[in-house]
């Protein structure tokens, strides 16, 4: 089954009236099947949360076409695919799991299966001991996580992360892959970018890669090692 389907994705950005704009996508194309752990890699500026960002329409393509599940996104949506943010905002004064409900609530989930689920997600992030600790309190490391429980607390079909490994230090890295092996165990759906190879290896079936916003690659991870 198909999870993510996306053609011909085109985004320019124009910063300044007398320069040219920047074509941040061209023609982007891929698709996702169920059970896939998708990796999204290229260098920074590449174009990476651009795409990620016009898939949930944070911002908007100038043309082309995305469906998830076979339909154009939706507010149904919402609950069945997870998002972690490049930069996710954290209301610090909310303690983690004050924060957990937040984003339940706002995808309309039924509050009496949120105490067995926050519970879950909280052990798979190794944060159980901090649910009732300020976010102003948490390390860069623990809010990472948090922003990773965050993107899973519905119990997603769908789940997309952007750089989840960034600006962590050997430690908070070993953590975040613990969380992407019990994902991948888990068989759930994911499209992960990261501006590193080495990130991709151990989890990725399939890789897009993507370069001064031409995806230049889209397929399984074996076939990369074959063509370079
Ligand atoms: P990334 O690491 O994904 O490239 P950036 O730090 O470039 O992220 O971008 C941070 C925010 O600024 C994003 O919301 C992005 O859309 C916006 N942004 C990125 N590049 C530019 C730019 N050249 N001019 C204006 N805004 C930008
Ligand atoms: P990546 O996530 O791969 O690091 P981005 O998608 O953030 O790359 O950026 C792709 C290109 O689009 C870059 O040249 C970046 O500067 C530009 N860009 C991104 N967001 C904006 C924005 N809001 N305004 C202007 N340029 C932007």
């Amino acid at each position: 089954m198909t999870i993510l389907e996306v053609r011909k994705l085109n985004k320019k950005f124009r910063t300044d009236f007398y320069k040219r704009p920047t074509q941040a996508l061209k023609d982007v194309s891929f698709s996702i099947e169920r059970g896939r752990f998708v990796g999204f890699i290229g260098p920074n500026g590449a174009g990476k949360s651009t795409t990620i960002k016009c898939l949930l329409e944070l911002i908007f393509a100038d043309s082309g076409e995305v469906l998830f599940f076979g339909e154009k996104f939706n507010l149904r949506h919402k609950a069945k695919i997870g998002f972690l943010p490049e930069r996710p905002f954290f209301q610090e004064f909310l303690t983690g799991q004050e924060f957990l409900k937040l984003h339940w609530d706002l995808a309309q989930m039924p509050r009496k299966d949120f105490p067995k689920r926050v519970e879950e997600v909280l052990q798979l992030v190794k944060l159980a001991h901090a649910k009732d600790k300020k976010l102003k309190e948490y390390s860069k490391g623990m809010l990472q996580r948090i922003g990773i429980a965050q993107a899973l607390i519905c119990a997603p079909e769908f789940l997309i992360l952007d750089e989840p490994m960034s600006g962590l230090d050997p430690d908070g890295r070993i953590l975040i892959k613990q969380i992407l092996r019990a994902l991948k165990e888990q068989k759930t759906t994911v499209l992960m970018s990261t501006h590193l190879l080495e990130d991709v290896e151990e989890f990725c079936d399939d890789l897009l890669v993507i370069h001064s916003g031409v995806l230049e690659y889209s397929g399984e991870v074996k076939g990369l090692q074959k063509n370079y």
